[in-house]
């Protein structure tokens, strides 16, 4: 491949993303994305017609590996990578998880980058495709931070607000994938939102894999209240929105900077994962129905029709047939108004892996496709409660055919449902009254 001088290049190259797994992933595919695009690099839709693809990669549980690496397979079919004419990049969390393992497994790519490394994509991508630029011309001697000036944001972005997490659930690969927490400084943050705004973004939902501690780590401490009512205050005109909130990060102080702001959602996503205090313990985690209670109760008593999402996990080692009924009695009864239910997945390298009474595999999927009905009954119903309302709803998008889809501020990105409208723009937030529900689904009119 012969190279190229990047300042003097005629036609730029091209490089393209497929990105797999949860929200946090999007956003590193975002950063690489925009710094690339800073490079002097074009960012391709079609991996056929790139220069170079990049597959960001999950491997959270075994089926997201799996998943993985089928795309990556895929993508070295491709002609432009099959013939060498495009390189093959692995970024992301397998390359972090698996390392000399992955490389060995897979010769088609012809780099791997792991999470830690996903800031120097500019010079990996350089290296591969041959380009030579002047020293200084890579942008991240001062590392810029949101979407570059040339790129229009969409009405909804992620910013991820730290990295890595401390608390080694029994359950979980992230700690060991992702690494310790580090919180990324406020400028930072403050930066990325600011950028993204500018360009055009109207809701911003800030993640992490722990979003509840995040300050704690620093010299001088700060608090995720802080940070929300900091932000809020400096884009009064933006959504904000946190996710991943563990049940120790949910501070009253959290709660009244949300209670305190219009344009922060009154939505707490917060994972609980079972309410058997015995395998909450197991899990290293901690919890119980009452204590479950007294935070959402907690909640309501500042912010009364405050939206409460949380994630449970059937089928955990030990689960016993009571425990479960436990769990099933617990979503029959909650005051919560989204439940995600996980089968529990056997992942290498965690302390879970080796608990004795593993739950069979086909017992563990008929949990927890009797967990999700029970949710979807409990859910759906509290979402129908939402016909005849007037809520300021966020216009995402058009569907293939032509469809306007947005979202309340109680509907999160990707796991709530969306609103669907006519009669506005994309980008803009109008006041919608919800004239139908259809399990998670809105649907309904503008009004002035
Ligand atoms: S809090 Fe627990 S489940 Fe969440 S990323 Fe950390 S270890 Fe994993």
């Amino acid at each position: 491949m012969s190279s190229t001088a990047i300042d003097g290049m005629r036609a730029p190259r091209s490089v393209s993303f497929i990105t797999m797994g949860c929200a946090k992933n999007e956003a590193d595919t975002a950063h690489m994305r925009s710094d690339l695009i800073r490079a002097g690099y074009r960012i391709a839709d079609d991996p056929a017609q790139a220069d170079a693809v990049v597959v960001n990669t999950c491997s959270f549980i075994q089926a997201a590996t799996e998943e993985s690496i089928e795309v990556i397979l895929d993508a070295a079919g491709l002609d432009n990578v099959a013939s060498g004419r495009a390189r093959l990049v692995v970024s992301g969390c397998m390359p972090a998880r698996y390392g000399d393992e992955l490389e060995a497994e897979v010769p088609e790519a012809a780099a791997f980058v792991p999470c830690a490394k996903e800031d120097q994509i500019v010079e990996v991508i350089d290296r591969l495709l041959g380009v030579e630029r002047s020293l200084g011309a890579i942008p991240t001697a001062v590392r810029l931070h949101g979407p570059a000036a040339s790129e229009q944001a969409p009405p909804s972005a992620y910013v991820k607000i730290s990295d890595g997490c401390n608390r080694f659930c029994s359950f979980c690969s992230i700690p060991y994938i992702r690494g310790r927490y580090r919180s990324f400084p406020y400028e930072r943050i403050r930066d990325e939102v600011s950028a993204l705004v500018a360009a055009g973004t109207r809701e911003v939902v800030l993640i992490a894999q722990d979003t509840g501690r995040w300050g704690d780590d620093f010299d001088e401490p700060l608090t995720l209240g802080w940070l929300v009512a900091t932000l809020a205050d400096e884009f009064p005109r933006t959504w904000l929105r946190v996710m991943y909130i563990q049940p120790e990060g949910v501070t009253d102080e959290l709660i009244e900077a949300v209670a305190a702001h219009d344009n922060v959602c009154s939505y707490f996503d917060v994972p609980f994962q079972h309410v058997s205090p015995r395998l909450l313990k197991l899990m290293r985690r901690t919890g119980s129905v009452a204590a479950f209670d007294a935070l959402c109760a907690r909640i309501r008593a500042r912010i009364p029709d405050a939206t409460l999402r949380t994630t449970l996990i059937a089928g955990f080692p030990g689960e016993t047939d009571d425990e479960f009924e436990q769990l099933c009695a617990y979503v029959e009864n909650c005051d919560l108004d989204y439940v995600g239910v996980f089968a529990y997945s056997r992942e290498e390298g965690t302390r879970a892996f080796d608990l004795p009474d593993q739950v069979d595999d086909d017992e563990k999927d008929e949990r927890a496709r009797r967990l999700r009905e029970l949710a979807d009954a409990v859910c759906a119903a509290r979402v129908a409660q939402r016909v005849g309302r007037v809520l300021p709803v966020l216009v995402c998008g058009t569907e293939e055919d032509g469809q306007l889809v947005g979202r309340a501020m109680c509907q999160a990105p990707d796991v709530d449902g969306v609103t669907y409208v006519e009669g506005a723009q994309v980008g803009e937030v109008v006041a919608v009254r919800i004239d139908d529900t259809l399990l998670y689904e809105m649907e309904g009119t503008v009004v002035p």
